[in-house]
C-alpha cells in the first residue's frame, strides 16, 4: 500500500474513533490506542468494505470472538439501547446505499447527482436493483434519520462492489425471514 492509501486509512480510522469513541461497541470497555481494533460491520471475509459506514471500534476479545458472525446476530447478547441499535442500522443501510449509488453510476443510470442532494431518486434505486436482479430496497426512513456526503470521485471496481452488494442482500433477506 502506498503513502496515499495509508493516509486514507488513517483518516478513516480517526473519523470512526471520533464518531464512536474509544470504546468497545459490544462491551463498552474503554480502550487505548494499543488495545483498539477496527471492527467491520459486514465482515472483511464477506467483502465488507473499509469505509467508515462499515467500521466501528471494538476490543480485541470481542472482535476475535465474533469472527465472521453476522453483526446484528452477534450484538443480541449485548442488549444495545434502541438509539445504539438505530445508529448501527443507519450505518449498515448507508453502506448499502453507497453501493447502490456506485452501481447506478457505473451502469450509467444517471449522469450527475448534485453533491448536496442527499436523497436517492427512487427510479435510480429501482434501476440499480433491476440491474442486480434483486428486489428494491426501501430507504425512506433512513433518509430522514441520517445524511452523509456521497463521494463520487473514487472509481470502484464494479465486480467487487457487485459481489459485496449481493452478500449484503443475502444477509438482509436472511434477517427478514
Ligand atoms: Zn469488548
Amino acid at each position: 500500500m502506498g503513502l496515499q492509501g495509508r493516509k486514507r486509512l488513517k483518516k478513516i480510522k480517526e473519523y470512526v474513533i471520533n464518531r464512536d469513541g474509544m470504546l468497545c461497541c459490544y462491551c463498552d470497555k474503554v480502550l487505548t490506542p494499543e488495545t483498539i481494533t477496527m471492527e467491520h460491520i459486514v465482515p472483511d471475509s464477506k467483502r465488507g468494505t473499509f469505509n467508515s459506514t462499515n467500521l466501528t471500534i471494538s476490543c480485541y476479545e470481542h472482535n476475535n470472538k465474533r469472527g465472521n458472525k453476522n453483526f446484528f446476530d452477534y450484538i443480541k447478547q449485548f442488549h444495545f439501547s434502541p438509539d445504539k441499535l438505530a445508529k448501527y442500522k443507519r450505518l449498515y443501510y448507508n453502506n448499502l446505499k453507497i453501493k447502490i449509488l456506485n452501481i447506478a453510476k457505473e451502469n450509467h443510470l444517471f449522469k450527475m447527482v448534485d453533491k448536496d442532494d442527499k436523497v436517492i431518486p427512487l427510479a435510480i434505486i429501482q434501476q440499480a436493483c433491476q440491474t442486480l436482479k434483486i428486489k428494491p430496497v426501501d430507504f425512506k426512513n433512513y433518509e430522514v434519520m441520517y445524511s452523509f456526503d456521497i463521494k463520487f470521485g473514487e472509481l470502484s471496481e464494479r465486480k467487487r462492489i457487485q459481489f459485496c452488494f449481493n452478500q449484503l442482500i443475502r444477509i438482509i433477506e436472511a434477517e427478514s425471514e
